[in-house]
């Protein structure tokens, strides 16, 4: 698979404020990448970035195998093989559909009747029919969506750049957009760099997710590769790892782990030997009460249920471990508070860390 989009080292700073750490990734032909982190992490500046609405400080940008920046060489966004869609979709107000989505093409200078095929195809494609005429006020947010997509595939961009494009819509809009969208992008084949801060548009849309935080690229693999095997506490948060317990490391490298004074076994997931403190995540759904004395396998943690809330197709258990350590688990029935459990955790579903604040990337 040879590479629609290289960025090598790539950093942005804003007065005093390092917005970019120095970032390198590749986006392939045809892949969806899906940029995923909270608000404030640098998502859209990395977007402006690789379109060319911002300069880098240091680094490279090449597109197709052709560098767009570097140092003072810069290729600005229209002559660069991208196009850009918003969160506010940005569509003409004083212009028609039509002359939306045609615009681009007129400064490209797509012939007349390249230009109507296009429009034709688009129009089926994103469901446009009989809207061609309208103002962007006579649509609803789905249609100014929809059109904003339309405009930004009808110059036939290698590479489209999306910076939250669902965020505006309510709520069931947004779901249905969702897996409309990732249909659309998958039928289409184009290569994609998407921003978001929701993990399931992210798991909708992407072949392979770019986790940032605060400006530094802390995991990239697939959905899957990030919810079973995350790098870091902190993409384990992400992912849905709502558990963390402190836990002590022995000094071997397979020496035992302690949790609320137990052994416990999981998957060590920071690299090299380690001693000392760090932290173990794990699932909600990943907490097992044993019922019994069964013998199943798996680590046993002795807990005092604290709380049990109803959530309607389950209960949400709070309980707390022998040193006073909170965790939320799933049950099927109500516990009295108080009550003593056992609980089983499967080795697999346990991650292990080092203490986050002694590793450089926690
Ligand atoms: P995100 O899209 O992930 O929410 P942004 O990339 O918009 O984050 O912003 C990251 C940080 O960079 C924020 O702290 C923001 O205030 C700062 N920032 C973004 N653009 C500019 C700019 N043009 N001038 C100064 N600071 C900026
Ligand atoms: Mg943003």
């Amino acid at each position: 698979m040879s590479a629609i989009l290289k960025l090598k080292g790539v950093s942005k700073a804003y007065g005093t404020q390092q917005v970019l750490k120095p970032i390198s990734f590749e986006v392939g032909e045809g892949e969806r990448i899906c940029i995923l982190g909270p608000s404030g992490c640098g998502k859209s500046t990395l977007l402006q970035l690789v379109a060319g609405l911002a300069r880098i400080d240091e680094g490279e940008i090449e597109m197709n195998g052709v560098v767009v920046e570097r140092g003072n060489h810069y290729v600005p966004p229209e002559n660069r093989p991208i196009n850009m869609v918003f969160q506010d979709y940005a569509l003409w107000p004083h212009m028609s559909i039509r002359q939306n989505i045609e615009y681009g093409m007129k400064r490209r200078k797509v012939p007349k009747g390249d230009m109507e095929n296009r429009l034709r195809r688009l129009q089926s494609l994103l469901k446009l029919d009989g809207l061609l005429e309208r103002l962007p006020a006579q649509l609803s947010g789905g249609q100014q969506q929809r059109v904003g997509i339309a405009r930004a595939l009808a110059t036939e961009p290698r590479l489209l750049l999306m910076d939250e494009p669902l965020s505006n819509l309510d709520v069931k809009l947004r779901t249905d957009m969702r897996s409309e969208l990732a249909g659309l992008l998958g039928d289409l084949s184009i290569a994609t760099l998407y921003v978001t801060h929701d993990r399931m548009e992210a798991f909708t849309i992407a072949d392979r997710i770019l986790v940032l935080r605060e400006g530094g690229i802390d995991q990239i693999g697939s959905p899957s590769e990030l919810f079973e095997r995350p790098a870091t506490p902190w993409v384990a948060q992400l992912m849905g790892y709502h558990n963390r317990l402190k836990v002590r490391f022995g000094d071997a490298a397979d020496s035992v782990v302690l949790a609320a004074g137990r052994p416990v076994e999981g998957v060590r997931m920071t690299p090299g030997a380690y001693a000392g403190a760090g932290v173990m995540m794990l699932h909600p759904e990943s907490i097992f009460v044993c019922e019994g004395s069964v013998s199943d396998g798996g680590n046993r943690l002795e807990a005092k249920a604290i709380r049990a809330i109803y959530e309607g197709t389950r209960w949400r258990l709070i309980v707390e471990t022998a040193d006073g350590q909170p965790l939320h688990l799933f049950h099927d029935e109500r516990v009295e508070p108080d009550a003593r459990l056992t609980l089983r955790l499967p080795a697999q579903s346990v991650m292990l860390y080092a203490d986050p604040a002694r590793s450089a990337d926690g």
